[in-house]
Formats: C-alpha cells, structure tokens, sequence
C-alpha cells in the first residue's frame, strides 16, 4: 500500500515538473522576445538599428536581472500585446505589479524600455508592429499619468482619454503622424523618426467618429460637450449614438472627472492649511 502510494506520488511530482517547465520554457519564450526588441535585433526590425534612441542604457538590458520587478511586468505586457489590441491593454498588469506602478524608479524603467521597443517597431515598417507600437503606447500613457488617484480614475481621465482617442485616429495607417509625434516626442535620438515624422507631418489629423465609427479629419469632428471625449462626424451620428454612450462611458467619464476636481481641490485645501 506504501509503496503504490508512493508511486501516486512520484507520478504527481513529475506532472507538476512537467507543468512546471512548460510555464517556464514559455515565460523564457517571452522574455527573449522582448529583450530582443530592446536591443533592436535585426530580424525583428527587418534592418540592422544602431542607435538606441536615447536609452543606451538599455543596451545591456539582457544583464536585467532575472527577477527584477520590471522584467516580469514586461513578460506580462508582452505576452498580453497581440491581444489586447483596441482595449485598455495594462489595467490588468496593475494589481500583479506594485513595484513598478509605485515606484518611480521602477517605472520610469519600464516607460524608457517600452518607448525604445515601441521606436524600433515603428521603424520597422510592418503593419502588425505599427499596431504593436500603438498599444505600447497607450500603456505608455497610462504609466506616465498614474498618481495617487488610482489606477481607474486615471485611466478614466480627460486627459488620458483624449490622448488615447487621438492615437486611436490613425490607427489603420502605416504613417500614423499622432503615433510617430507620441515616439519622437519621447526619445531623444533626432535622427531616427524624424524623417518618418516629418512626412507624416503632411498627412491630415485623422479621428474616428464614435457614432458611424468612420476616419474622419479630426479638424471636422465635434466633441461631446458633457465628457469631452467623445467626438462625432454630424449631430446625426452623436444623436444616433448618445443612448449606448450616455449610461456608459460618457457617465464613467464625468465621474471620474468629477472626482478627479474633487480630488484636485482637497488636495490644494490641504496644501495650503500646512
Ligand atoms: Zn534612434
Ligand atoms: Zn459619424
Ligand atoms: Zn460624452
């Protein structure tokens, strides 16, 4: 009887292993992956990049070590960036990744290496890495607002929102000019984007109708004058649209604007009283 029990055991243990170095060999996987991107490997980007668009530091992010708290908040987004396109891409890296959302140092880290790999996917020149670059950087934008608000408030921000919609805009093209600015704003090498930048310079602003969902010229479109983000092609397409929008995003938008005012003014009466 002792014997087979331990039998059933040995046979549990090496399921477990297996399992084990299944999630491993995959976390591995992934890893590599964006280690690779960081350091603009060839095959990625299609053509040999020397430059690090600022962040030399990066360079030597292989020698990251292997448990800091930044590598496993990138293994995260990464494993999650091909999916996640069109949603809010880094609300659920929150609650597993205190250490890089609460502290400054940490997440500074992770913006620098998410702008350098979302620079070389731009120069790249594929479509799907365009779109990669695009959800990069609406995780970028996240990051850059996070404050003490919390995680929600932020993300349901004016701010954050209208940068996000106009990125948003020119999704679809491959010369996107709100992308392009967002990454050359960013990186302090002048060379790499800016010829990019610049022909994108001549491309109109483009943006999405919420209503008809259609790519409009941005400089035509209207915004919704209760949330501020919401924009519409023709009074038509806000009138069509406003029962879906109003119970959803555009109350979540007020409130999370309200509260953010609210939050604004304690804190100035605090401020003031010390
Ligand atoms: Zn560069
Ligand atoms: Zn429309
Ligand atoms: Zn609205």
């Amino acid at each position: 009887m002792a014997s087979r029990n331990r039998k059933k055991n040995k046979g549990k243990e090496r399921k477990a292993k297996k399992e084990a170095d299944r999630v491993e060999a995959e976390r591995k996987k992934v890893r590599d992956l964006w280690l690779d991107w960081a350091v603009g490997l060839e095959q990625l980007v299609g053509k040999h990049i020397e430059c690090h668009h600022g962040y030399k530091k990066y360079i030597h992010s292989r020698g990251f070590s292997h448990d800091h708290p930044v590598s496993s908040f990138m293994d995260t987004i990464f494993r999650n960036l091909d999916e996640k396109f069109g949603t809010i891409c880094i609300r659920d890296e929150f609650d597993s990744h205190p250490q890089v959302w609460n502290d400054n140092s940490n997440k500074m880290i992770a913006i620098n290496l998410m702008v350098k790999i979302g620079t070389s996917m731009l120069l790249s020149n594929k479509y799907v890495n365009q779109v990669r670059a695009l959800t990069l950087a609406r995780s970028i934008i996240i990051l850059e607002h996070y404050d003490d608000d919390g995680i929600d408030m932020v993300i349901n921000s004016r701010q954050v929102q209208s940068k996000i919609r106009d990125l948003n805009g020119n999704a679809a093209s491959s010369r996107s000019r709100d992308l392009l600015k967002f990454y050359s704003k960013r990186t302090t090498c002048i060379k790499c984007l800016k010829s990019m930048h610049q022909e994108a310079r001549n491309n109109m602003k483009m943006g999405l109708c919420y209503g008809c969902t259609e790519k409009k010229e941005r400089m035509t479109l209207s915004v919704c004058s209760r949330c501020m983000v919401a924009q519409y092609c023709s009074r038509e397409c806000q009138v069509a649209h406003w029962p879906y929008h109003e119970k959803g995003e555009c109350d979540i938008l007020v409130s999370a604007h309200k509260r953010q005012q609210q939050m604004r003014r304690i804190n100035k009466v605090s401020a003031e009283g010390t």
